[in-house]
């Protein structure tokens, strides 16, 4: 007889938290990010510049990623950098631009929220909050997002398990909102020639542990613009119902990830092979 694994702890080692559980909601949560849904059969792309630099930098990336065929944009307004010296976001300033920009594409726009106190002003400007990295284990902020009307964006921690990551969603969904996207965007290992190690087998993992959709990240997977179609194609592949990605319009003069950011004519070609490799996983990119 066959039985299931997705809740035998001597496979995974642990017990799937309730609320992230397939084996509690088999059928695969669809995030509606204003009218942009991730968990379905079309893969959602998301991309734009690391940080919001000004008006014009996120005027053109965002037409250009707009008609290669992304559906949200991203950028960052408040930057969580490892250096206190490097620059920090624009801020509300981003955000206003954010939202302008959202109003004359149409596209719905993800920026990330670094503090409890912020998630109000992001969330007034922006269709979806991210949570990176480096905060997906502030306790307060998952509380404080889950307690908003917002889809999340939850980024795995560059040390954390999946079991983490699943524990950390689980705080968002115990305040009430299911809506979450999660997010692979590389981890910690001893490897040094890429900024991170592209955990791949976590998208069928997660995938098969729980009913939340999962997004890849290889641009932050990575560290390396080259590498970035190669790990994008691999991430669709692998059953991920979307990918993140850094594009700018002028990589080398980008103020944040340049050296990963892709130029706008390398993400139309990457979209154009994408779409390729969508259908021979009976997926879509519209
Ligand atoms: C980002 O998306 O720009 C970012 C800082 O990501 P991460 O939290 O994955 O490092
Ligand atoms: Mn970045």
């Amino acid at each position: 007889m066959e039985t299931d694994t997705c809740n035998d702890p001597v496979n995974v080692g642990f017990s799937i938290p309730a609320r992230v559980s397939r084996a509690m909601k088999p059928d695969t949560t669809i995030v509606d990010i204003n009218g942009v849904k991730a968990g379905g059969s079309a893969v959602v792309v998301i991309a734009g510049p690391c940080a919001v630099e000004s008006l014009e930098q996120l005027f053109e990336t965002a037409w250009a990623v707009k008609n290669a065929g992304a559906k949200i944009l991203r950028g960052g307004a408040f930057k969580p950098r490892s250096s206190p010296y490097s620059f920090q976001g624009l801020g509300e300033e981003g955000l206003k631009l954010l939202s302008n920009i959202r109003k004359e594409t149409g596209m719905p726009v993800v920026t990330e929220v670094m503090d409890t106190r912020q998630v109000e002003l992001v969330a007034g400007y922006a269709d979806m909050l991210q949570i990176g990295s480096r905060n997906m284990q502030n306790y307060p902020l998952l509380k404080e997002a889950g307690m908003c009307r917002k889809p999340i964006l939850l980024k795995r921690g560059m040390m954390a398990t999946i079991e983490e990551f699943l524990l950390a969603a689980e705080y968002i969904l115990n305040q009430g909102n299911d809506q979450v996207v999660l997010c692979e965007r590389g981890i910690r290992t001893f490897e040094t020639t890429t900024r991170n190690t592209l955990d791949l087998s976590a998208v069928p993992m997660l995938k098969r542990l729980s009913h939340l959709p999962v997004i890849v990240d290889p641009s932050h997977g990575t560290g390396l613009r080259w590498m970035v179609p190669a790990m994008a194609k691999a991430a669709v592949a692998v059953g991920a119902d979307g990918l993140i990605m850094e594009v700018h319009y002028h990589p080398e003069k980008a103020i944040c990830d340049g050296y990963q950011s892709l130029s706008l004519d390398e993400f139309d070609q990457l979209m154009t092979d994408l779409r390729k490799i969508a259908i021979a996983v009976e997926r879509e990119i519209l």
